[in-house]
């Protein structure tokens, strides 16, 4: 039984590599859907950017127009002083001129700040284009790693079963039975050493009569705690 036993146990650290190798290539699409969603965001910021800038320029434009009616206005005011009658409408003129020159300043200080929220605006715009090249630049390098590593973890996993198959076929197929029933319920691992006096994987402490029999490899002995085959290596 202790040549099965440790047997059992090289089986046991090949399961385990496989599982890690299983679990990273089932990972693998994440980091790509990462890498998208990186990708997707940047460019809705640079869309974002893109929008706002438009809409600046429409406001001054608006702007300007309304800025350009004033002053087609006051023309036609500052016209009319020279015809008026009466004083009062002279007045009442020079009051309308004044009320639009003070409008039109408003506009021009509204445009001036549209002007400065430009620059801002292009300023996010070259970070956010930035931000696109740099995401399309590591979409492409996570594809290409991931194509990579796949095919690694596929040969590997195919290497790691076939000396699985032939590791598997030198144990006994009652102990192989009952150490697939653990893993399998367990879905990690059916084996676990004994240190010192103790179970590694759940710490439950084993009786000693329980510890004489792990060492003396006899038969097979599970923990009371997580119901693994317990296993001491020989001592080197
Ligand atoms: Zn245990």
């Amino acid at each position: 039984m202790k040549e099965q036993l440790a047997r059992l146990w090289s089986l046991q650290s090949l399961d385990t590599i496989l599982a890690s190798a299983k679990k990273r290539l089932l990972a693998i699409p994440e980091d790509i859907a990462a890498a998208e969603r990186a990708l997707a965001d940047a460019d809705k910021k640079k869309k974002t950017a893109l929008a706002e800038i438009e809409a600046s320029r429409l406001a001054r434009k608006k702007r300007e127009g309304d800025i350009a009616a004033n002053e087609a206005e006051i023309l036609k005011f500052s016209g009319q002083l020279a015809q008026v009658k009466t004083n009062e409408q002279y007045k009442a003129l020079e009051h309308e001129i004044e009320h639009l020159r003070t409008k039109t300043g408003t506009i021009e200080d509204e445009i001036l700040g549209l002007l400065e929220r430009d620059e801002e605006l292009a300023g996010e715009l070259v970070a956010a284009e930035k931000a696109v090249a740099a995401a399309v630049t590591g979409l492409e390098k996570t594809r290409i790693e991931a194509a990579e590593e796949e095919k690694a973890l596929k040969a590997e996993s195919e290497h790691l079963t076939e000396k699985r198959t032939a590791a598997a076929a030198t144990i006994d197929k009652a102990v192989l039975a009952k150490y697939e029933s653990i893993r399998k319920a367990d879905g990690t691992i059916a084996m676990s050493r004994l240190v010192r006096d103790a179970c590694e994987t759940c710490y439950r402490q084993v009786p000693d009569q329980r510890q004489i029999e792990v060492r003396q490899a006899k038969n097979l002995v599970t923990c009371e705690g997580c119901g693994r085959i317990l296993y001491q290596e020989d001592p080197e």
